[in-house]
């Protein structure tokens, strides 16, 4: 088992990244922008580039690395495959496969809200709990539920998005998922200014 673990949380404006111990200590910390354009083609490059730059910088081989986990703004099924992810402009993106090429390094990718419900219940507000539901506040409203200490992921790689559930069949805007009346409308950052 390697000593050190690579988190990276992509978002709308910035991807998060972290250097960890895998007992779950972190070393450092640091940002990137997210380059959108082109679909978001840069994104996970640019990702890759900066784990293997911090590597190199820190003097960590491969065979101290455990792996990249990465959280995404978006469904992601259980093979790490995204179908679609709006804020990133992504279509269809194989994120663990196109990881594991780059940087030549073990990955896995959740839902960003899932994967920060797993990192509460391991390390933060939700330690020791093996039964949590955690709500993500920020541009829109993102949930993540985890039962005997499993992640709902669904179906679809969407369980826990209590942000698109409905709570108002008056609406009359839209969504940005194209729903009318989601809780995200009126519980998100950007639902509470409007
Ligand atoms: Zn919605």
């Amino acid at each position: 088992m390697g000593t050190y673990c690579f988190g990276i949380d992509v978002g709308g404006t910035t991807v998060k990244c972290g250097l960890f111990r895998t007992d779950g200590t972190l070393v450092e910390k640091w940002e990137i922008p997210t380059r959108k354009e082109n679909n978001g083609d840069q994104i996970l490059p640019d990702v890759a580039a900066a784990v293997n730059a911090k590597m190199e910088e820190k003097g960590i081989s491969k065979a101290e690395v455990e792996g990249v986990g990465i959280g995404v703004p978006g469904p992601v099924n259980s093979k790490g495959e995204v179908s679609r992810a709006v804020n990133l402009f992504w279509g269809y993106k194989n994120v663990v496969g196109e990881m594991e090429e780059l940087t030549g390094l073990h990955a896995e990718a959740g839902n960003d809200a899932n994967v920060a419900a797993l990192g509460e219940a391991w390390k933060g507000a939700a330690a020791g709990s093996s039964d949590v539901i955690m709500v993500t506040l920020g541009t829109g409203v993102g949930g993540g539920i985890i039962v005997d200490g499993k992640i709902v992921t669904g179906h679809h790689g969407a369980g826990g998005e209590i942000g698109h559930a409905n709570v108002d069949h008056h609406e009359t805007e839209s969504c940005n998922c194209g729903n009318r009346g989601c809780l995200e409308q009126y519980a998100s950052a950007t639902g509470i200014v409007r």
